[in-house]
């Protein structure tokens, strides 16, 4: 396929606001790349033009699953185009050009490349004429360009994108320029491609989906849905070694979970960096499926390999795992006792490539583990959360070291309907250091990519409310001497009464319960059991995911999963907030 008939198509997409009709374009492509029989098939081991189109159209060059990037700087680009637009252009008058038009697409096609055709096609020891570039040239020219590295790579960049621009129409032109800088925006999404492939090759949308969640590569799945229908595509599967895109999570609250699953699956949120982790005891295959000795690889939520920065988890997966598994989880930085670190702590670590050894020294990782898409040969995407929390358990505790009682590595999952009872499971996350919890719907499926509702970090706090603190219970065991559980009130303005909103514990560490306790024991105005009443003196800010109404607490309301947040330093009770102002936030 020529790159002329990919540009104007891709002008047709641009301009076309129904996603019917784009999707109808796409189509025209796929199907226009070429058949089984051309010289696009796979038979001289070259790649297919219609994977090619699958993934220029997205404005991609690589698959989703490869982090290679053309790495080039727009600069660079500037210079290419400066170059092919001839000896009166230079960088200044493309970057001129962009801040009027505002896009290196139209600066590009606002050229004209053609009076150096015949140069460069002479030096390049073709014919006059016979300079029409092809999709596949340019995928080829890209490729080369992006394996450019060390001394001189920079110009060997700039020379191969010059020789691209030099052949280009002012459409072509439009297009390469986006395609190079990552910028094709045209409209076209996973879905459309999506479509686009079924209507091509007649096949059902939902198993071009999975196959794309398997492949992580559209363009592989337009050629095998192309070249091998739908028994092709049902016979792909996850590659160990090759990174599939991460399930995602929205925001959301314990009532929304509740209300839509019956029961939820409760795992800590730990505030570290996302990963998967590829083993295989045999050796995995790189990502393009070329043998290599390497047990583990360790991808980041955007699938480049952050294996190299990360020694502790290859350790891990060597000491632990037996048979090849694909895992995914979380890094942790920890301290000398294990005990989380904040998140910029891990980021020292994560994707360092020079003096791993030293960092290692100063910040120690760990991961945990709470999915398995794959064990021992079984994809387990399609099977339900609680069957893969369960594989994952038994692959990790198979390790030599493992007690079965604490599996190392493996994050827990509580299933509960009791909002009482994830408020506690929330409030030991956040006492081991954690950043709260996730609530999963425990049948759902493990969906790649996606940031769908079956999967729901707590929802952070919205507002907050500054409560005067009216009452305590002495603490127990090692807290025996400390105060915690604190009663909260708020100004009721018309009677001037203090009236209880609730009670928090939750998010206070045992060295802030310390002060705590010596600023608030000298207001203690009675004592019975373990139960003290206070004199109002001091303002907490607490945050809460919601306010209901309640017959527990004398303002007739309850803060749901309140937290504490800080002491008000700056407040009297006086300024604490108001029963009114709780009413106001309810409704
Ligand atoms: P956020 O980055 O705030 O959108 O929250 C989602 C992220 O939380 C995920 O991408 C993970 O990196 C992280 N995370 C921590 N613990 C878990 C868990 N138990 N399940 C899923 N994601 C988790």
């Amino acid at each position: 396929m020529e790159f002329a008939t990919f540009a104007d198509r891709a002008a047709a997409i641009e301009a076309e606001p129904a996603d019917l009709e784009i999707v109808a374009h796409v189509r025209d492509l796929l199907e226009d790349a070429g058949d089984p029989e051309s010289t696009d098939n796979g038979a001289d081991d070259r790649i297919a033009t219609v994977e090619i189109v699958a993934r220029f159209v997205q404005g991609r060059v690589f698959p989703a699953w490869d982090s290679t990037t053309l790495d080039i700087g727009p600069s660079a680009c500037y210079e290419a185009i400066a170059r092919a637009a001839g000896q009166n252009v230079d960088a200044d008058d493309v970057e001129e050009r962009l801040a009027d038009v505002g896009e290196i697409g139209d600066v590009a096609a606002s050229y004209d490349f053609g009076g150096q055709r015949g140069l460069s096609a002479f030096a390049a020891g073709q014919g006059v004429g016979d300079n029409d570039l092809t999709v596949r040239e340019v995928h080829d020219e890209l490729v080369d360009l992006a394996a450019a590295e060390g001394e001189g790579s920079e110009d060997r960049k700039v020379d191969i994108l010059f020789g691209l621009f030099n052949r280009c129409s002012s459409d072509e032109a439009r297009y390469l320029a986006r395609l190079v800088l990552s910028e094709m925006r045209i409209g076209v999404g996973e879905g459309t491609v999506r479509d686009a492939v079924a209507a091509a090759f007649d096949v059902p949308e939902e198993r071009v989906e999975r196959a794309l969640q398997v492949s992580n590569d559209y363009g592989e799945v337009a050629r095998v849905a192309r070249d091998e229908g739908l028994e092709g595509l049902d016979a792909m599967e996850l590659a160990v070694g090759r990174p599939v895109q991460a399930m995602l999570a929205q925001a959301g609250t314990v009532t929304d979970a509740l209300e839509e699953w019956e029961q939820a699956a409760v795992e800590w949120k730990y505030d570290g960096a996302r990963i998967q982790l590829h083993y295989d005891p045999d050796g995995l295959e790189s990502a393009a499926g070329e043998a290599s000795d390497a047990t583990t690889r360790v991808f980041s939520r955007n699938m480049e390999d952050v294996t190299g920065a990360l020694p502790e988890v290859v350790e891990f997966a060597e000491g632990t795992l037996e048979g090849p598994a694909i895992l995914d989880g979380e890094v942790v930085a920890v301290d000398e006792d294990g005990d989380p670190l904040p998140f910029q702590e891990v980021l020292k670590r994560f994707r360092r490539k020079h003096d791993v050894a030293k960092a290692r020294e100063d910040v120690s990782v760990r991961p945990v583990f709470f999915d398995c898409l794959h064990a021992d040969g079984d994809d387990l995407l399609e099977e339900p959360l609680t069957a893969r929390h369960d594989r994952l358990e038994g692959v990790l505790a198979d390790g030599p070291q493992q007690d079965p009682d604490d599996v190392d590595g493996l994050s827990l999952l509580w299933l509960a309907d009791d909002p009482d009872e994830i408020e506690s499971i929330d409030a030991a996350a956040l006492e081991a250091g954690h950043e709260g919890i996730m609530l999963k719907n425990p049948d759902s499926a493990y969906s790649p990519g996606r940031r769908g509702k079956h999967w729901r970090k707590r929802k952070p706090d919205v507002e907050t409310l500054d409560c005067v603190v009216t009452g305590a219970e002495w603490g127990e065991g090692r807290r025996a001497t400390f105060l915690g559980t604190f009663e909260l009130s708020v100004r009721d303005e018309a009677t001037g009464d203090l009236e209880t909103v609730g009670k928090v514990a939750t998010g206070i560490t045992d060295e802030k319960l310390a002060d705590l306790t010596e600023r608030l024991e000298p207001h203690i105005a009675a004592e019975e059991g373990q139960e003290v009443d206070l004199e109002p003196a001091v303002v907490f800010e607490v945050g809460y995911e919601e306010i209901q109404t309640s017959p527990t607490y004398s303002s007739g309301y309850a803060l749901r999963f309140p937290r504490f947040i800080a002491v008000r330093d700056d407040k009297e009770p006086g300024d604490a907030d108001t029963l009114e102002r709780v009413e106001r936030l309810r409704s």
